[in-house]
């Protein structure tokens, strides 16, 4: 397969939303796997949308992931961008004098004109073809300009836009994901492609970037492709080689409406600060839309690497379903060495992770949680003293006084338990199982208020692994305390 160059060509607005991480990751999974390259580029001709402190962000945030451009602009350790890569600059407004020539190009050509119309003939012209339910587009009124009128509102310092000039016919093109995609030339407007300021709108400034980029796969959100066919006009004007398209299915609230904040997280961010890994949130959204195999739902990186297909990416929209990512988040949890949970987790306890009790409460918890954010709350039963009502040490089958017979039982068989049969969790339960049937006993009697007295609550780890993580001394201190509120 040839080398595929692939780009992200966010506009700085401050976050990462979820949806152009997974373009994101769609571009850096085609790159990778063909050898090719995976270019970020800043698109910020739209200055009025700039916002303070975006780039650093934005960079900041694809490092947390791991995903690192080959070429565009890269954050270093103090803080400051610098750019790599031999296309640059990666950042648009750092371009302008390159957008230039193209323009003066396409007005010799006769493919764009300038406009000097006011925006409140612009406005009246709109509500009177919104009147008459026409489609909004510019009328053509400067396109009748002569050289010469054009030259003399010029030198009288009249402020103008240059459009393009949408020719006649229509514009069809193969879109990997949506196949064959046709427009009437006729519904698209006479795109203004130079603002008034000297800044290229995104139309004008996408094409020459991606062209000069030697860009060979525009995979993007499927909210630009009603501008592809002004795109594919640009690239035919100015005779740049056209790359191949890909408009990826938007991502969706469960409802099926168009993912937006007020029914959850948009940000890369904000699932970061929840306590979702970063390898489960990569799986997750990398196969947003797409299913390598169709029969398992976790794939490693390498995997979607090697596997990805665009042309296996449905057409419908993603749902982002979270109870998934939960489920998701929670196998990779269970099968993290425990050196690495202890790292992860770090920033999300105030409990010392260090401590041995902890550490062992620590895998046996994690099972139990779908998120980071839940440890906090999961492991202080196992470091503070938890209050309980002795009312809860009574199995449903029997009286206080059976629950603190069994206890008192329990409590010396616990004192014989030799070290060994500490090793590991299974060993311990052997041991327990091993007590209750030589002694003739029934689960429930022993095992309730045994969990109960180790953990003070209804619902918790087995009564094993409580026994397992408080260990011999802690235990029996434990059950202690529960006698004595039997007593
Ligand atoms: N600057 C556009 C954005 O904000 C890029 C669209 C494209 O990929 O062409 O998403």
């Amino acid at each position: 397969m040839t080398p595929a160059r692939t780009r992200l060509a966010p506009s700085p607005t401050g976050f990462i939303h979820i949806g152009t991480l997974r373009t994101a990751l769609f571009d850096y999974f085609l790159a990778k796997q063909t050898g090719g390259q995976f270019v970020l580029r800043i698109e910020d001709t739209d200055q009025s949308r700039l916002v303070e402190g975006s780039l650093e962000n934005l960079l900041e945030t694809f490092k947390s992931v791991g995903i690192e451009p080959d070429e565009g602009p890269v954050l270093q350790d103090d803080g400051s961008t610098i750019e790599k890569g031999e296309y640059g600059p990666y950042v648009q407004s750092k371009r302008l004098d390159i957008y230039k020539p193209y323009v003066e190009k396409l007005i010799e050509q006769g493919d764009a004109y300038q406009c000097f119309c006011t925006k409140e003939r612009l406005d009246e012209m709109r509500e009177k073809q919104r009147a008459t339910k026409q489609t909004p587009k510019y009328d053509r009124k400067c396109c009748a300009l002569t050289a010469e009128e054009v030259k003399a509102k010029i030198d009288a310092g009249e402020s103008y836009v240059v459009r393009m000039k949408v020719p006649e016919g229509e514009t069809i093109f193969e879109d990997i994901v949506r196949n064959s995609v046709k427009f009437q030339n006729l519904d698209v407007d006479d795109q203004v492609i130079l603002k008034s300021d000297g800044f290229p709108t995104y139309h004008l400034a996408v094409v020459v970037d991606d062209a000069l980029m030697k860009i060979s796969h525009i995979v993007r959100g499927e909210e630009w492709l009603s501008s592809t066919p002004k795109h594919i006009m640009l690239y035919k004007m100015l005779g740049f080689e056209m790359p191949t398209f890909a408009h990826v299915p938007l991502l969706l609230n469960p409802d099926k409406t168009k993912l937006s904040k007020r029914q959850g997280d948009v940000a890369v961010e904000d699932y970061l600060k929840k306590g979702y890994l970063v390898e489960a949130l990569l799986n997750f959204i990398g196969t947003l839309g797409f299913n390598p195999t169709g029969d398992r739902e976790i794939y490693s990186f390498d995997e979607l690497v090697e596997m990805f297909d665009l042309s296996k990416v449905k057409k419908s929209g993603a749902v982002m379903n979270i109870e998934k990512l939960d489920w998701m988040n929670n196998q990779y949890l269970k099968k993290m060495e425990a050196k690495d949970l202890i790292e992860v987790a770090k920033p999300f306890v105030s409990i010392d992770l260090e401590n041995e009790t902890v550490g062992r409460a620590l895998i046996i918890e994690r099972d139990r949680i779908n998120r980071l954010d839940e440890l906090q709350e999961k492991l202080e039963p196992y470091v503070a003293e938890f209050a309980y009502d002795s009312e809860l040490l009574i199995w449903k089958k029997a009286d206080a006084a059976d629950a603190k017979a069994q206890l008192e039982g329990v409590k010396k068989f616990v004192e014989t338990l030799e070290d060994a049969a500490f090793v590991n969790v299974e060993a311990l339960e052997r041991e327990v199982r091993a007590y209750i049937e030589s002694n003739d006993l029934q689960n429930g009697n022993v095992l309730w208020p045994l969990r109960v007295a180790l953990s003070g609550a209804a619902k918790s780890a087995s009564p094993f692994e409580l026994l397992w993580v408080f260990g011999k001394e802690k235990g029996i201190e434990k059950i202690d305390k529960a006698i004595g509120l039997l007593a």
